[in-house]
């Protein structure tokens, strides 16, 4: 069942995002140099690390000529919507297994109702039968058998290669500092981000992961990611913990102040849910001297704030 190709440039290769020198005082005053890797601008439909994980999914979804996209999230998802957003751009319906019987009742949050307004047809599962969601019977019990299934959170090996393509850019960027990044920093939600940037950096490059959850159980999920991908855990990555203020989706006021004095001295839009955590992890840790003089810091901005307008 094959389709005509499809020449949407979601599944085509991009230019390498922008890399940008900023100046931070907080920085600075450590010797540290900043830089942002804009992956916010690497699409601009589809920004940032879902489109990094997303477009080899999408490629094969439409190579295998399959009828739907279908995936997996709790109420706030970042990656069900832009699983929804793909979806809507390529022609392509979407489905999403969404964590809470409960909200079937409820008017739908901003998010949701993104996904709705973007054609996914949501079908709501108890958190038990969401635990599941590795079954095979669950697509079809959501009415989309043949649908080409992403994981939640997205991380599978094709998204893990797609994102390794960013610690390639990283390693071969020596445009703005004279030299690579030593450190390439990136928010962490399921860590397949961390997993493949971390498989793409050069030698004498680190990757620097901030989970936004609560827990802990990070690292050996990054590593059994790794191995599905590549056959081994691989690259040098380490966690910052202890930044997920309250954990996923939380954000206490000095959260939303400090990015909003980010916002203000470097013209950036802050994406409150992974991108601030990021960004105020950083500034904490080169105030303790975590970062050696005369090093510099890539802090990758793997999204951009979403309107819910
Ligand atoms: C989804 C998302 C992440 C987390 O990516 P993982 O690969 O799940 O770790 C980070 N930043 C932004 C902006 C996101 O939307």
């Amino acid at each position: 069942m094959n389709r005509p190709a499809n020449p949407h440039t979601l599944l085509q290769p991009r230019p390498p995002s922008p890399l940008q020198e900023i100046h931070d005082e907080r920085f600075e005053r450590h010797g540290v140099r900043l830089l942002l890797k804009r992956d916010d601008l690497v699409h601009p439909e589809l920004p940032g690390n879902k489109w990094r994980k997303l477009a080899p999914n999408l490629r094969a979804a439409v190579e295998g000529g399959h009828p739907a996209l279908l995936t997996f999230g709790g109420a706030y998802s970042n990656h069900l919507r832009a699983t929804a957003t793909a979806g809507r751009l390529l022609g392509l319906p979407t489905v999403g297994i969404v964590r809470g019987e409960e909200l079937a009742r409820r008017a739908l949050n901003p998010s949701l109702a993104q996904c709705v307004a973007d054609g996914m047809r949501l079908h709501f599962v108890s958190r038990a039968r969401y635990r599941e969601k590795a079954d095979p019977a669950l697509p079809a019990e959501a009415g989309a058998a043949d649908a080409y299934v992403i994981p939640e959170g997205g991380s599978n090996p094709l998204a893990l290669s797609g994102c390794a393509e960013l610690g390639r850019e990283l390693a071969g960027a020596a445009d703005v500092a004279g030299v690579p990044a030593d450190v390439a920093a990136v928010a962490c939600g399921t860590g397949g981000t961390l997993a493949g940037l971390a498989a793409g950096l050069g030698p004498g490059q680190r990757a620097l992961g901030v989970p936004v959850l609560r827990g802990g159980f990070l690292a050996g999920e990054i590593r059994s990611l790794q191995t599905a991908a590549f056959g081994a855990p691989l690259g040098n990555w380490s966690l910052a913990e202890g930044f997920d203020h309250g954990g996923y989706a939380r954000v206490p006021a000095d959260l939303d102040s400090f990015a909003a004095d980010f916002e203000d001295r470097h013209g950036l839009p802050v994406e409150r849910i992974y991108v601030a955590k990021l960004l105020y992890a950083l500034v904490e840790l080169a105030a303790t001297g975590a970062f050696p003089a005369g090093g510099t810091v890539a802090a990758v901005v793997t999204g951009s704030p979403y309107d819910t307008a």
